[in-house]
């Protein structure tokens, strides 16, 4: 097999920057990527992992720093692209100096990059790393927890595909099949429920949470993990892992609408974009409609006011409603017009600073 060429993936990919470090007291061994600053810092969240090999754990976090550009591009927030993944065993390797070790790489790069928490990293651990640097959010008590906004945006989200699909965004018409009923499904489910939804159906594979369903929400029917695709509701809102929406997986659907938190639900994004595109089912892309998160930790850096945040997590309805169409006068996927409408932002930015302004 050929050997992966960094620097003809990054011309490929228009990447800026990929930078290693290693501090040798602590064994910390990472990269940050920075993919685009076009729009403003870079910002995407420290994972760490114990990755098979050094271009697994680099091809990783190429690709997560790219998504990023999307996300907040598509969010409308002045954030560029990047992303850390530390590795190593989350379970044994953490320390307070280790993450101080991380803080200090972060300040080097003078605020190009902002770090977050993300898969095996907590708040508590960023309080670490914000010992030795300002760049850092999503900090305990400051922004919080995001899952709620998340789940916020994606309720717009819901509205803005059935208004797009039938033209009334009425959720108590509707039914759903909530696959996850985590950290985002459940916060999902209550504004559903909230919002008089005709019937929800929910499945999970964790006990306390089916649990929790049960004595909060009765009237929530679960069904077992493998029946929640071919449920005949309306919306299907996958809020549990990536890659479940597949060649087995849409052939069974009959929701005409497909809106959730979870990321890279799909499988193959070009294949499976195109499979439900030729069944005529309005995908909601993943990267727009879960912005709330990013669009939480972004206030953090300019004052954290919660109506702000809210407002902006409401835009989530109209930016969805534009790709839709995008997509539909192109005859492209909603991913692809997703990623459209992110490249035009981005680009229309880099023309407005081509004039010399002094400050
Ligand atoms: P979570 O772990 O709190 O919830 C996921 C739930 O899905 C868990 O309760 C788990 O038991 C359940 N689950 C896993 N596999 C399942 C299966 N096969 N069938 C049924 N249930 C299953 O995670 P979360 O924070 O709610 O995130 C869900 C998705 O949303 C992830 O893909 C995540 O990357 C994405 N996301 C989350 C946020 C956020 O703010 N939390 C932001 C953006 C994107």
């Amino acid at each position: 097999m050929d050997r992966f060429q960094v620097f003809d993936y990054m011309q490929k990919h228009q990447y800026e920057q990929v930078i290693y470090f290693y501090d040798k007291s602590t064994l910390l061994k990472g990269i940050t990527v920075i993919h685009n600053t076009t729009l403003g810092p870079a910002l995407g969240g420290t994972r760490i992992w114990n990755y098979g090999t050094e271009e697994e754990a680099l091809v990783d976090c190429l690709r997560l720093a790219r998504g990023m550009t999307y996300k907040s591009a598509a969010a409308g927030l002045n954030l560029g692209g990047g992303k850390t993944v530390l590795i190593g065993d989350a379970a044994t390797i953490k320390s307070e100096a280790y993450f101080r070790a991380l803080g200090r790489y972060v300040q080097s790069l003078n605020g190009r990059y902002i770090t977050a928490e993300d898969v095996n990293t907590s708040t508590k651990d960023m309080s670490y790393v914000a010992m030795e640097t300002e760049h850092v959010v999503g900090l305990e008590g400051k922004s919080g927890n995001p899952s709620p906004i998340t789940a916020l945006g994606v309720f717009h989200g819901v509205k803005a595909a059935l208004q797009y699909k039938f033209g009334d965004s009425g959720i108590d018409k509707y039914t759903f099949a909530v696959q996850g009923a985590g950290q985002t499904g459940y916060y999902l489910i209550c504004h559903l429920v909230e919002a008089g939804a005709k019937k929800i159906f929910f499945t999970e594979i964790n006990p306390k949470h089916i649990e929790r369903m049960k004595q909060e929400f009765p009237q929530v029917e679960y069904v077992k993990p493998e029946d929640i695709f071919a449920m005949d509701v309306d919306v299907f809102c996958p809020c549990a892992m990536g890659g479940v929406l597949n060649e087995q997986t849409i052939a069974q659907l009959k929701a005409p609408v497909i809106a959730g938190s979870a990321n890279n639900v799909l499988l193959d994004e070009i294949a499976d974009g195109n499979r439900i595109k030729d069944r005529g089912i309005i995908y909601c892309p993943d990267f727009v409609i879960n912005a709330g998160g990013i669009i939480n930790v972004y206030h953090e850096l300019h004052g954290y006011v919660k109506e702000r945040v809210m407002a902006d997590t409401q835009k989530i309805y109209d930016r969805l409603l534009e790709i839709l169409a995008i997509a539909d006068n192109q005859g492209i996927t909603s991913q692809e017009a997703a990623k459209v409408f992110a490249k035009q932002r981005i680009e229309a930015v880099r023309q407005l600073h081509s004039n010399y302004i002094p400050r």
